[in-house]
């Protein structure tokens, strides 16, 4: 529904505007966070410049009209009147004039992906009463270059390159270095030259009609909402495209008007550490962008508790007033006018994963937020950043340069100057490592496919640094010591050139760049992170497993803290050198005989490597799935063998011994063959054609269950049968691992528990999942093959071929590869859940696909019902807190339910 505002009596019933004193946090979706927070400090009596936002609905209104909604204009002129009074200024007026910055503002926020405008209201008149208003012709100039320069660019797209030539020309002529030192001659030399660059690259006058600056300025920050790297951005973190911006106009401050003047970017916590310190960066006679672009490089912010005392204690004060206010970590932008501070932005801030997880942990003990509320707002993708490897600290590193950590974990990658270059390069499956003087917004794809970013300019808080720490990738920048040479592509670093394709390193957590490529080392998990990691054990209800194959694997998952193993794939046992030659003679054997005294040597090392399991998981369940994959697998290619044969045959040795078994090895890959292999001879299909493999991995199974009881370790084994479809397939086996188990644990004279489960991976399993029952005690769904079978898409070749388009043209919401498809295969899940248990209460359930360890598919097993889930151990950290997040969701929902 929409808002109807009615604040003076003068004013009509406005639809797309609200000014500042009337918003609030809660109304983020209308006035986007940036509006919400400026109308929220406004309303806390906090120093805003006066505005106001024009909603999200407005530019959903545009997009639907591809015209400023009807009444849009009416209701800004009677904004902007409103807030002439309060300043005292007149929009146009060259006495007094009201000056504006027109900036987007999105629900969640995209810093930098869409456009801004400063200075809004100059003009060859104007600009002489700022002049004169502030007392500083050069100033005044400077206002309308910048002006100038960003409006052309957002509205008119001509490209910043042409003003900066224009600008460096100037300097170069007068031999100055900065662009303070040019005079307001220049600046008026400048004005000129820019407005005649418009003309001519844009066929355009600069407009010297104020309304019509504000109204252009307004449609294209609505149109900005779908430039290039907003678009990309919003696919990167999942914003609805349908959201639309809201546009905040407020009121200009001039952080630029002398050495009493200033502007900077402050965290009320370090976002990269979570330290409990004030953390930013500012600049003195500076304006707006000048600290977030990196042109210059910004103070500390701890200096200015010399430099403006009694600022900086306002400035504490205030911060400390909003992070309690919200909760939570800000990221508060200001500028200082004439000794006077403004806030003109505070939202959450964005934090490295580390800092998430500190600030989490601490606010609880601060008693500021409970457990509960620190699990819910950890991003589980984020977190994902504390998984990332880094540098051993016992090598020796022959280290370059050091920068600003900017974004922690380490990377090691080619060197590219470009990011289209990083974007090919990356496709090929390269690894990249994305070398700028400083990063744009434009940059966004090549930051996307680099391992990691280096830059030479800019501070913590330059596009780079924000961009890199929201997506988890190392980043380096502000690092003066190397020279960028974007046009000869050539990085300069003490004395030492480094060209395009050149390995280097850096390490996002020191700021050092290191030569070369670099080992890198498993993750450790912070006090904090395994603190957090405990509660959300104590509130998650689903177990979390590890799909895991060896003793290693399963050894970490444990560390991760898995609590058992959900699939063990026993194919990845017979690939080691020592074994597949074995699995070969297997598969080659031309009778029983032959096929059992491969098998006979199998055996031992299956059991070895099942009792490592055991030793690893004591304790907890170990589920193995017997032999899945279609046997050619095993075996090399047809396309190889033949040229093998050719070579033969090449040299004479056709009737060679070499040759002979070559022949044998072709026609058995022929006869191996299938047009579908998926769908072929493979799982329990498999397992009944050539019932001697199956019995192998049985007997290798309890026969080390039997040793490790010996050994006085706890085994827990579950058998698991894949790719049944009719329950006669799954009744074969139960029959035939009952015996068995039996037979071993006789003459042992121990035993153990343990359980017969299927895996349901064909829907037709899931259908008649019933039927199922009384042979198994667990469900394990293997949505990998489920979703293949339940779409009809070949996972090989659906990602390669037509997936991923689907994914880009919104024909699918997302890869159901990636994401458990609630409606269709999610059906199948729930429904063979739901017959099940209803047959059997103690019936266990899980899902030991990929989307074990996606977040929105834990969400939805949760929602389900079911018991488990089973992901790669690394993911398991993760899962443990998304489970948790379910949990806690689950309870909501459950108590509006209840209220209701
Ligand atoms: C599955 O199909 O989901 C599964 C876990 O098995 P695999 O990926 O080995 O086919
Ligand atoms: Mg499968």
């Amino acid at each position: 529904m929409r808002p109807m505002i009615q604040t003076e009596t003068s004013r009509v019933n406005f639809r797309w505007i609200m000014p500042f004193e009337e918003g609030n946090r809660d109304l983020k979706q209308l006035l986007g966070g940036k509006g919400a927070n400026l109308a929220e400090m406004t309303r806390a009596g906090l120093a805003v410049p006066p505005g106001f936002t024009i909603t999200t609905e407005a530019c959903r209104a545009y997009y639907q009209g591809s015209n400023l909604p009807e009444g849009l204009l009416e209701e800004l002129q009677q904004s902007m009147t409103a807030l002439e009074q309060k300043k005292g200024q007149r929009f146009g007026d060259p006495t007094a004039p009201l000056l504006i910055s027109v900036r987007s503002g999105s629900v969640n926020s995209m810093p930098g992906m869409m456009d801004t405008i400063l200075n809004l209201g100059l003009n060859d008149e104007t600009v002489k009463g700022l002049a004169r208003l502030s007392g500083n012709e050069r100033f005044a100039l400077d206002c309308y270059r910048r002006f100038i320069q960003m409006f052309s660019n957002v509205v008119f797209g001509v490209e910043s390159v042409y003003f900066e030539k224009i600008l460096r020309t100037l300097k170069q002529e007068r031999k100055v270095d900065t662009d303070q030192e040019l005079t307001a001659e220049d600046l008026s030399g400048l004005i000129d030259a820019y407005k005649n660059t418009v003309k001519s690259i844009a066929g355009k006058v600069f407009p010297q009609d104020v309304q019509e600056q504000l109204e252009l300025a307004v449609e294209s920050v609505f149109r900005s909402w779908n430039n290039n790297r907003a678009v990309i951005y919003r696919r990167l973190h999942a914003i609805p495209d349908e959201q639309g911006t809201a546009v905040n106009i407020q009121s200009m401050v001039f952080g630029n008007l002398g050495d009493d003047c200033g502007t900077g970017v402050l965290f009320t916590r370090n976002p990269s550490t979570g330290e409990r310190k004030l953390f930013g960066e500012y600049l003195t006679n500076a304006q707006g962008e000048d600290v977030v672009a990196g042109v210059r490089t910004p103070k500390a912010i701890a200096e200015m508790e010399q430099e403006m005392p009694e600022i900086y204690q306002l400035l504490s004060d205030t911060a400390a007033q909003l992070e309690a206010h919200y909760r939570d970590v800000q990221d508060i932008e200001f500028t200082i006018e004439k000794n006077r501070l403004y806030m003109l932005q505070t939202r959450n801030a964005k934090r490295t994963a580390q800092a998430a997880i500190k600030t989490a942990v601490d606010f609880v003990h601060e008693q500021i937020i409970t457990k509960e509320e620190a699990i819910e707002r950890l991003d589980t993708a984020h977190l994902n950043q504390l998984l990332h490897p880094s540098i051993d600290p016992s090598i020796a590193l022959d280290v370059l340069a050091v920068g600003l950590p900017a974004s922690p974990g380490a990377a090691s990658g080619q060197i590219v100057f470009d990011a289209d270059v990083a974007e090919q390069w990356s496709k090929k499956q390269m690894k990249v490592l994305l070398v700028r003087n400083e990063t744009t917004p434009e940059d966004i794809h090549g930051v996307i496919a680099a391992q990691g970013i280096l830059t030479s300019h800019g501070g913590m808080t330059s596009h780079a640094a924000v961009v890199a720490r929201g997506m988890g990738k190392p980043c380096v920048c502000g690092c003066e010591a190397i020279e960028v040479d974007d046009e000869q592509k050539q990085l300069m670093i003490g004395g030492r050139t480094y060209q395009e394709g050149d390995w280097i390193s850096i390490d996002g957590s020191t700021g050092r760049v290191i030569e070369g490529k670099v080992e890198l080392t498993d993750v450790n998990l912070s006090d904090e992170l395994l603190l957090l990691l405990t509660w959300a054990d104590e509130i998650r209800h689903l177990k979390i497993y590890a799909n895991a194959d060896h003793p290693e694997d399963a050894r970490k998952a444990r560390e991760f803290g898995a609590e058992g193993i959900g699939l063990c794939r026993t194919e990845h046992m017979f690939f080691g050198n020592d074994r597949l030659p074995v699995v070969q003679a297997m598969i080659l054997a031309e009778n029983l005989k032959d096929r059992k005294e491969a098998l006979d040597r199998l055996l031992p090392m299956q059991q070895g490597d099942f009792e490592g399991l055991f030793k690893a998981m004591d304790g907890y369940p170990v589920t193995v799935r017997l032999l899945d994959p279609p046997l050619h697998e095993f075996l090399p290619n047809l396309e190889e063998l033949n040229e093998q044969m050719a070579h033969l045959i090449q040299n004479g040795r056709e009737q060679s011994s070499d040759a002979h078994k070559l022949r044998q090895l072709i026609k058995k890959v022929r006869s191996l063959h299938e047009v579908n292999p998926m769908l072929g001879q493979r799982g329990c299909r498999l397992g009944i054609l050539y019932p001697e493999i199956y019995d192998m991995q049985i007997q290798a199974l309890f026969q080390a269950a039997v040793i490790c009881i010996h050994k006085g370790i706890e085994v827990i084994p579950h058998l698991m049968i894949p790719l049944v479809g009719h329950y006669t397939e799954l009744k074969y086996f139960h029959g035939r691992i009952t015996r068995m188990a039996q037979e071993i644990f006789d003459a042992a004279g121990v035993k153990c528990e343990y359980e017969i489960g299927t895996m349901i991976e064909v829907p037709r399993a899931a259908l008649t999942a019933e039927k199922l029952v009384p042979y198994a005690d667990f469900f394990s769904y293997g949505t990998n093959d489920l979703t293949q079978m339940t779409f009809g898409y070949s996972r090989d070749d659906a990602e390669g071929k037509f997936l991923t388009y689907y994914v880009d043209q919104k024909i699918l919401p997302n890869n159901p590869f990636q994401v458990l498809d609630r409606d269709g295969v999610g059906q199948l899940v729930e429904l063979a859940t739901t017959k099940g248990k209803n047959l059997k209460p103690s019936l266990q359930a899980g899902i030991c696909g990929e989307h074990g360890g996606d977040p929105e598919s834990i969400m939805y097993c949760q929602e389900i019902g079911l018991d488990y889930v089973s992901c790669s151990p690394y993911r398991v950290p993760l899962a443990r807190i998304a489970a948790a997040q379910a949990k806690l969701a689950a309870d909501r929902r459950d108590s509006n339910c209840n209220l209701a």
